[in-house]
């Protein structure tokens, strides 16, 4: 991780006007592929889990262009296609959150389950990258990994199997370049109590009482904000606790995910001195990432920014210098409303196509 101060990041609230640079946007035939080859990819339904046809329809597809290697996830799998030795690679996740969703499209958006996130940044990444080997570019790779949107044992697997130079991943930036993104932090609260019936409260000690006092707590934390990434959030997603109505609880617990812009290990000392005895277990820990991007940010026209959803930025970071970059809006993303503009669909593949030519050989 860089320091904060050689790095060219934009408030959240600053992330709009226009965007620039690059070359022409892609042919008519290439625009006309990348909405085909979206429309497909959302008719084939892929809930984290149930990769595994989406992953065969994508291994079919690059096997056209690339040299292709399947990585099992159990019983799915990761997609690696590659030209050359690459030292750039594309990357994004091939499932979705759950519900399913009607695909149509207007004039200006394609809407369902899938084309914000992040099957129109497949659309897009896989017609530039075959424009780019059919001009004969090549030392770059494309991957699309499973689980991205449940427990990330996709891209567990994929680490350690490609050693690229830099990477971008596809995720819905409004065409931004991200070169920051929150960290995540999920504690789990546990209190035990003591039962005893209902009719008689005093004989027991209620966890629940306890736990929702812990919460209580919680909320009236003051978190640090920072002037980049905006301020840390703290949702308190899930309480259990509790045999019967007529019982006085003897275990309660509460899941808070916090999205944090500084050192998690201050915001898990404050979690503590707030809950005092409840038993504390960190779920989740990852850290904020922040990266340079300035270079490839003036080559590109595209201003950079920061986002506060997590991505796999944060394992990819680890391994070579990364960006977050795709079309769509990210509040589309997991909606019942989700969509994606089919202009930013279509500027992206010029965009995807004018990385991979400045950072590949021919
Ligand atoms: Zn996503």
């Amino acid at each position: 991780m860089l320091g904060l101060k050689c790095m060219e990041k934009k408030p959240l609230e600053e992330l709009k006007g226009p965007l620039g640079g690059g070359s022409l946007p892609p042919d008519e035939k290439t625009k006309k592929e990348t909405l085909k080859l979206l429309r497909d990819l959302m008719k084939i339904p892929s809930v984290s889990g149930e990769e595994k046809k989406i992953g065969f329809f994508l291994k079919e597809r690059l096997a056209e262009n690339f040299k292709v290697k399947v990585q099992k996830v159990g019983n799915r799998a990761n997609i690696l296609a590659v030209i050359g030795k690459p030292k750039l690679l594309l990357t994004a996740h091939m499932d979705t959150v759950p519900g399913k969703l009607k695909i149509y499209e207007d004039t200006n958006f394609v809407y369902g389950r899938g084309s914000c996130d992040a099957k129109g940044t497949i659309a897009s990444m896989i017609t530039a990258a075959e424009s780019a080997a059919g001009k004969g570019l090549r030392d770059f790779g494309l991957l699309f990994d499973v689980d991205e949107e449940n427990n990330f044992e996709g891209i567990k697997k994929a680490i350690n199997t490609v050693k690229p130079e830099f990477i971008v991943v596809g995720e819905p930036s409004s065409m931004r370049l991200i070169n920051g993104q929150k960290g995540l932090l999920q504690l789990k609260l546990t209190e035990e109590g003591k039962s005893a019936p209902a009719s008689m409260p005093s004989a027991g000690k209620s966890a629940i009482n306890s736990i929702v006092f812990d919460i209580q707590s919680l909320l009236k934390l003051k978190l640090p904000v920072s002037r980049y990434l905006g301020k840390t959030t703290l949702n308190v997603g899930r309480i259990e606790g509790g045999k019967a109505p007529n019982v006085v609880a003897d275990f309660a617990s509460a899941t808070v995910d916090i999205r944090t812009i500084g050192k998690n290990k201050a915001v898990i000392r404050q979690v503590r001195k707030a809950v005092g005895k409840a038993k504390l277990s960190v779920e989740m820990d990852f850290s904020p990432v922040f990266t340079d991007a300035l270079e490839l940010s003036r080559k590109l026209g595209i201003k950079t920014g920061v986002m506060p959803y997590f991505t796999e930025m944060y394992f990819w970071n680890k391994l070579a210098k990364t960006v977050v970059f795709g079309p769509g809006d990210y509040r589309y993303a997991h909606a019942s409303s989700e969509k994606i503009q089919k202009k930013q669909l279509l500027n992206a593949v010029r965009v995807y196509f004018d990385i991979i030519k400045s950072s590949c050989s021919i």
